[in-house]
This record gives structure tokens, sequence and C-alpha cells, in this order.
């Protein structure tokens, strides 16, 4: 039987819409508007479109959004003078650093330098390390929104095994932290896999729950996945005018139970959580 198709597009919207609820009664109580305020160095396309798309769905759920715009020139100490700018500024309740910065810019000096209160993106080590020890301030946004997802299509997680390919500190390694921590949509035995692990698809046949995070296109293939596993697809990558994840879709679909396409599967879910730790941001500025 063809697997359950997780659509991350819809849930993201039920999400979003009742984050729209929940930011307009923070206003009504606080008179406060969440704002999330963005940084785009430099001229790569693809990083424009996601900036847009972050600030069109803040538009949407009443969330203000302000771009900073800044030439590919910009120095290391020209960013972080615009970053202590937003730290100190008490109207910017989120900072959002959109990744990659140009070449000659020490990326993790920048995000290091985003007050952990407004670290929207959960990058800070400060903010790393309290959601390791399970007591989070801000969840990451992408593996926060694979769990939604999980948790949404009623995925037994508890006691089963997730193979989680990837190690970045973006997705691989904050997904596998979360996967085992206690809790809603969690409490998983956990194996993460990346370039160096050897009989990968041993260990991913073994799994109940993949999720690849791995940036090849259409790695996982079918005779990688158990009958019956749940596969999510963090991938995006493009192959000529098309997107697609890192999983061979099609004849995955005829394996797994469930699965999330590319697009519409964990995309959607990312900017969901984006807009959910910028009101987070808004109420940790009032109390
Ligand atoms: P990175 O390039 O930072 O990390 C890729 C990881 O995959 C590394 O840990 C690498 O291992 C591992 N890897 C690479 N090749 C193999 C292989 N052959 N076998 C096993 N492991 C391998 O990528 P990101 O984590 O930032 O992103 C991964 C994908 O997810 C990309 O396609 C990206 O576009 C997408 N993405 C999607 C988001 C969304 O919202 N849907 C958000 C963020 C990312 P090693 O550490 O050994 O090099």
């Amino acid at each position: 039987m063809a697997a359950a198709i997780i659509d991350g597009k819809a849930v993201a919207a039920q999400l979003r819409s009742a984050l729209s609820g929940e930011v307009s009664k923070f206003v009504d109580a606080t008179n406060v508007q969440p704002h999330l305020a963005a940084v785009l160095a430099g001229d790569d396309p693809a990083s424009a479109v996601y900036v847009r798309n972050k600030q069109k769905a803040c538009d949407a759920a009443g969330i203000r959004s302000t771009l900073h715009r800044l030439p590919t020139e910009i120095t290391e100490d020209g960013l972080l003078t615009l970053i202590s700018q937003l730290n100190n500024d008490p109207a910017v309740h989120g900072i959002l650093v959109q990744l990659p910065l140009p070449g000659h810019v020490r990326e993790q000096v920048v995000l290091d330098a985003v007050t952990p209160l407004k670290d929207v993106d959960c990058f800070h080590p400060e903010n790393v390390g309290l959601m390791v020890q399970g007591r989070p301030r801000f969840l990451p946004c992408t593996p926060h929104g694979v769990q939604q997802l999980l948790l949404t299509s009623g995925t037994q997680v508890a006691g089963a095994h997730a193979v989680v390919l990837g190690r970045s500190e973006i997705v691989g390694k904050p997904m596998a932290m979360m996967l085992v921590q206690r809790g809603e949509a969690a409490d998983a035995t956990v194996t993460i896999c990346h370039s160096r692990t050897q009989g990968l698809a041993e260990i991913t046949r073994q799994a109940d729950i993949i999720v690849a995070a791995i940036g090849k296109p259409r790695f996982v293939t079918a005779d990688m996945v158990k009958p019956g596993a749940v596969v999510i697809d963090v991938g995006i990558n493009r192959v000529g005018d098309k997107l697609v994840g890192d999983v061979d879709y099609g004849p995955v679909t005829e394996v797994a139970s469930a699965i999330t396409p590319v697009p519409g599967g964990v995309g959607p879910m990312t900017i969901a959580m984006l807009l959910q730790n910028t009101l987070t941001a808004a109420k940790i500025s009032v109390t």
C-alpha cells in the first residue's frame, strides 16, 4: 500500500492560523507587536526568496518584519555593529541572520553575537545548551517542524528507532537531540549518521523513522527503507528546474507507511516554527 502523505503545507497553515490568534491576543494584552528583524547580506537569489517568504508569513500572522539588506562587501565589523544595534533595540524581538553570509565573514562570530534572548533560530550556544538539557528557551525551527509533523501524523515516536541522516548544527544534531528527549514526539532511540558512517543502508533499514537531512538529491532509495517506516525528508535540492528532496520519493512511497513530500513537507513547517519563536521572544521581552 502506498505511503500516507504527511502534508506539511496544511499542518503549517493550521499552526500559522492558530498563531495569528495568539499574536493578536498578545498584542491586545501588552500593546507590543512582535517584531522580527531579518539580516540579509549579499545577493544570493535563493536567500532573498527565503527571507521574502519569511517576511510574508510574518505579515500574515500580524508579526512586524523588517529587512536589513547589506551589500556583499559588508565587513564583519559592519555586520556586528548592526547586530549590536538590533540586540539593543527594545522594539526588535527576534533577529534572523540569513545564511550563507559572504565568504569573508565568519558566520559563527556573527551568529554568536545575536543576544540569546532574540535568537529565534536557536543557534546560540546558550540556547542549544538549554535545548539539549531539555529546558528549551527556543526550539530550532526545522527540527521542531519535523517533530510537529511526527506529532500530527500520529507517528509512534516513543521507543521507536529514529535514524537521522546528517549532523549539521542546523538540522541533524539538534534533530537527534530533540528526538532523544523525554516528552511528546520524542523518547526515541536515536542513531545519527553522516558522511563517514559505514554500512549506512543497513542502519537505515533498521529505522522506524528516518529523517533525511544531507543535501543529496534522492539519496535515500527504497531498498534503504524498512517496510512501514515513516520517512521525513528535510532535503531541498535543485535538480534542473525542479526541487527534490534527499529521498527517492516515488519508489519510497511504495515501502514507507508515511512520507513528507518536497516541496510541501518540512519547508513550510520551518517558517511556522520561526513565527512561533518570534512570538516567544516577544513574550520574553515583556516578562
Ligand atoms: P549540511 O551540508 O550542513 O550537512 C549535511 C550533512 O549530511 C553532514 O552532516 C554530512 O556529513 C551529511 N552527509 C553528506 N553526505 C552524506 C552521505 N553520503 N551519507 C551520509 N551523510 C552524508 O546540510 P544541512 O543540514 O544544512 O541541510 C541538509 C539538507 O536540508 C539540505 O538539502 C538543505 O537545503 C535542507 N534544509 C532544509 C530546510 C527546510 O526547511 N526544509 C532547512 C535547512 C536545511 P559530514 O558531517 O560528515 O560532512
